[in-house]
């Protein structure tokens, strides 16, 4: 990775009528990054990745792809490929037809197309597969036919369109890994857009959380997870409590709004003693969700509020869990863990 700016974008907006699908957005994708646009259906996400590819122009700004501004250019004057959710790949075609596509056009000469056909087979894991038809692969093998299609080209950017979106979770797992790993070894810069915020966390180098037509926030995973910058990332990347009004003036002495991660709150004995680095809150266990590896925790705090723990099971068993259910507890957290959101409404 370099600092070079891939992508950028200067006060960028689309708006269709009274939509503002992007509105003056500012972004700087960095050569080499695995970048993730996160957000839910309808912030602006694909609207962003549609300006860049060229299928879509913007209503204002700029958007720059290696230092040339190319917001008017057509989608074949870029040198940028997408790979989409539904494949669109040929179903006529076999395999390495497919993926040698982007040779032919360019009438690279067969010796060649084939020695760097096979490559990419080999860099997609799909070696053995070249005279399949799309029809004869399983979901995850045809999305690695879409990438090596995509990639044979070189493109300087390459734009994932919700890519794993049709696969069931654990091969959804899996792909994530492998994309990072085929991203890594290929060194191109990735951008990706999905609303499913575990998977912008594996894999993005940064992340750009959008709502509602602009970002509200961008960093690494761990600056978004553990410093979100307002509310809707606490909320929207992870679970998060939001406590504020009366009940975060009684815990922390100010009524300004604060977030705390379920998993930074441990449950204690109702006369648990309190260390001066921490923050504490007496209630009730509402609920227990026994969920194997760890257990959630629903706590009722005297005035209506509710925080919601999450504890791994580490020397517990379901039964010794749910006989918490209806106890009265003590809530510990670390004040450092504590992240303040706003003025006191905010
Ligand atoms: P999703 O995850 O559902 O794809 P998204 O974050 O990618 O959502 P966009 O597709 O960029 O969101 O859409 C942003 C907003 O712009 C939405 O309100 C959408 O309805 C609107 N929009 C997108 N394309 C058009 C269009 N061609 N005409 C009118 N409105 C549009």
């Amino acid at each position: 990775m370099t600092d070079q700016s891939a992508i950028l974008f200067k006060s960028v907006s689309r708006h269709f009528g009274e939509v503002k699908a992007v509105d003056q957005v500012d972004l700087d994708i960095r050569d080499g990054e695995f970048f993730s646009m996160l957000g839910p259906s309808g912030s602006g996400k694909t609207t962003c990745l549609r300006m860049i590819a060229g299928f879509d122009r913007p209503t204002a700004g700029q958007i720059f792809l290696y230092g040339q501004d190319v917001s008017q250019l057509p989608p074949y004057e870029r040198s940028v490929n997408t790979v989409f959710q539904d494949y669109a790949l040929f179903p006529h075609m076999t395999v390495s037809e497919n993926i040698a596509y982007g040779l032919m056009i360019r009438k690279i000469p067969p010796a060649e197309r084939k020695k760097q056909t096979d490559e990419m087979l080999e860099l997609v894991q799909l070696s053995g597969f070249g005279d399949r038809k799309p029809s004869q692969l399983s979901g995850g093998q045809r999305q690695r036919v879409a990438l090596g299609r995509a990639l044979i080209n070189h493109p300087k950017v390459l734009l994932l369109d919700e890519p794993l979106g049709a696969l069931d979770l654990k091969l959804r797992q899996q792909m994530q890994v492998e994309l990072k790993a085929i991203q890594q070894r290929v060194g191109i810069t990735f951008i990706f857009v999905t609303h499913d915020q575990e998977e912008a966390l594996t894999m993005s180098d940064r992340i750009a959380v959008f709502n509602l037509g602009k970002i509200e926030q961008v960093g690494s995973p761990a600056e978004i997870y553990e410093h979100p910058g307002s509310a809707f990332v606490a909320g929207f990347v992870g679970v998060s409590n939001l406590v504020k009004g009366e009940m975060a003036q009684r815990i922390t002495g100010s009524g300004r709004m604060f977030s705390i991660r379920p998993e930074k709150i441990h449950l204690a004995v109702p006369d648990a003693s309190q260390s001066a680095d921490e923050y504490a809150a007496d209630g009730k266990v509402r609920d227990v969700i026994y969920l194997g590896l760890y257990t959630r925790y629903l706590v009722e705090l005297g005035d209506g509020g509710d925080l919601v723990v999450v504890e791994q099971n580490l020397k517990t068993t379901s039964m010794d869990v749910t006989r918490l259910r209806g106890q009265s507890v003590r809530l510990l957290w670390k004040k450092e863990h504590v992240r303040t959101l706003g003025g006191p409404d905010a």
